[in-house]
């Protein structure tokens, strides 16, 4: 089970919508910092040491990526516009890990200028980071590993074969042997095959499928592998009836197999890292609109301020996503259809949920919108993109991102009347 009780009391929300207008995304700063720390904690047996690059694009607001960097978090960027948040945060370096795919050149470029540990899709972006660096390859490389349907026995696994995503078994030999023979000295190996997975054995198995082949690798191509980054993938508890992944004993099973392979093979120390963005932020924060109408037709809607476009996973996935009416616990309950304004059905935060019975005027709050929430925003319809507030708890909090005007809206377009 998980607790979806709020960090903040009705009246602390009405204070901040005192001041920004609904709707707005409301992170809780204490809770993502006290998570990252329970992820570090998890992981502080590593020998080579562990480090979380957070996915950027998961929540891109360098406000809380420089909340996340003073817990010891890195950056996971896959885009341009990523590398250069990191840069502005001053996450540099090997804090940066770069897994993109189907990449230009000019954003492998930035990368090697920041010093970020590349990760390469596929083996042909060997010669083409090579060409892109004008002939030089990065000291460190690293390789995205899919084992495709060689992890088909797990039923968990979705598909890896369909996944447009990373390097063949069979291309990994030959890949590495071809970054040695150009004089490439240090090795990564990364392989990211899940997206908000809440069975914990799942990370211990992908772990233990990283530590085989890393065995493997070493000896039959002779190098020694620095760093394995096991990707992102942890998921979080939507539902109330969900349980979120025990951190600590993902940890420690993958302390066991860390032994059990890497350690009686006389390898290492090896670097543990992940990309996690989800699991840091995503429980911790909250998506709040007002009641703007309640209609009663085939069945029972509740209009919100809010719509898809602050949120759009329920519409665009069928995610669902827990609604609360603070300071409305104790009235009946109703089942509703809960909307934005957009015009499009798929509009709709819930389906047929039994809600509080909210008065026209009250909050509403759509929790879990931390990670790929304000980030997935878009401005179907010419509406505007919410603010974001970071709460560092009893009534302090700070607006981390301004609502968009229309003039921002229409920056782009040089037409009399409209900026
Ligand atoms: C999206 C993504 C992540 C983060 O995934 P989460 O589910 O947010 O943990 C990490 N690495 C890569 C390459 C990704 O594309």
């Amino acid at each position: 089970m998980s607790d979806k009780s709020l960090p903040f009391t009705k009246a602390q929300l009405e204070a901040v919508a005192a001041q920004v207008p609904t709707p707005f995304h409301i992170y809780d700063e204490s809770a993502m910092r006290a998570n990252a720390k329970a992820l570090y904690e998890a992981f502080d047996w590593v020998p080579g040491g562990f480090k979380n690059f957070f996915a950027v694009k998961a929540l891109p607001n360098p406000h809380v990526m420089q909340a996340l960097k003073e817990e010891g978090l890195g950056g996971d960027c896959s885009s341009y516009g990523e590398l250069v948040l990191c840069e502005a945060v001053g996450i540099t370096g090997e804090n940066i890990v770069f897994t993109s795919n189907d990449t230009p050149a000019y954003e492998f470029q930035k990368a090697a200028e920041l010093g970020a540990i590349i990760n390469l899709d596929d083996i042909s972006h060997i010669n083409f980071l090579e060409d892109a660096l004008g002939g030089k390859l990065p000291e460190l490389v690293s390789f995205r590993y899919n084992p495709g349907p060689l992890k088909a026995g797990n039923a968990i696994i979705g598909k890896p074969e369909e996944a447009k995503y990373g390097f063949t078994r069979a291309q990994l030999f030959a890949g590495y042997r071809m970054l040695k023979s150009k004089g490439v000295k240090r090795f990564g190996l990364h392989t990211m095959v899940a997206s908000n997975e809440l069975n914990p054995d799942y990370f211990v198995e992908t772990a233990q499928m990283l530590f085989d082949l890393v065995v493997e690798l070493s000896r039959e191509v002779g190098i020694e592998f620095e760093l394995l980054n096991h990707g992102g993938g942890i998921g979080i508890p939507y539902r109330p009836e969900e349980t979120a992944v025990d951190l600590a004993y993902v940890g420690s099973k993958i302390r066991e197999a860390y032994e059990a392979s890497i350690v009686a093979a006389g390898l290492g120390p090896i670097k543990i890292t992940m990309e996690c963005g989800r699991m840091i932020t995503g429980s911790y924060g909250y998506l709040v609109g007002r009641v703007l109408h309640k209609k009663a037709v085939y069945k029972d809607y509740v209009g919100l301020d809010a719509n898809m476009a602050n949120l759009m996973r329920p519409g665009m996935y069928g995610s669902y996503h827990h609604v609360s009416v603070p300071g409305r616990e104790d009235a009946p309950k109703k089942v509703y259809d809960v909307t934005g304004s957009l015009c499009e059905n798929n509009d709709k935060f819930a389906i047929d949920r039994e809600i509080s019975d909210p008065e026209i005027g009250d909050l509403v709050v759509i929790h879990d919108s931390g990670a790929h929430g304000h980030s997935m925003g878009f401005n179907y319809n010419a509406k505007l993109r919410s603010a974001e507030i970071l709460w560092s708890g009893e009534g302090q909090w700070r607006v981390i991102r301004r609502a968009e005007t229309l003039a921002d809206h229409f920056a782009t377009i040089d037409f009399p009347g409209l900026g």
